[in-house]
């Protein structure tokens, strides 16, 4: 699925964004984002995040209030077609249940 409407897209994200552009563009590529059934990730080089259309997990956006790359790769990924759906539960893979969370 790629016509003219999503390469042109691509290098918009890339114009704009700079390095961050590249980054979020090459996760959504390389099916670095993740929808689960209870939450949509992005696979970053040190950490993976939580993310929607509008929020991150990530310390740039929680803490210093940037539009960080998570959040773009998203976006990217959902106009490009390329998350990738997977089906289990995120909160499954983060530790077990019963267990002290640090959350
Ligand atoms: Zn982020």
């Amino acid at each position: 699925m790629s016509d003219s409407n999503t390469e042109w897209m691509v290098a918009e994200v890339c114009r704009l964004y700079d390095a961050k552009g590249d980054k979020a563009v090459s996760a959504a590529k390389n099916g670095r984002v993740i929808q689960y059934r209870d939450f949509c990730v992005v696979v970053g080089t040190t950490d993976t995040y939580v993310v929607d259309d509008a929020f991150c997990t990530c310390g740039d956006f929680t803490y210093r209030g940037v539009q960080c790359w998570h959040i773009l790769a998203y976006r990217t990924a959902k106009a490009l077609g390329t998350i990738v759906v997977r089906d289990e539960w995120y909160h499954d893979l983060l530790g077990k249940p019963g267990e002290t969370n640090t959350i």
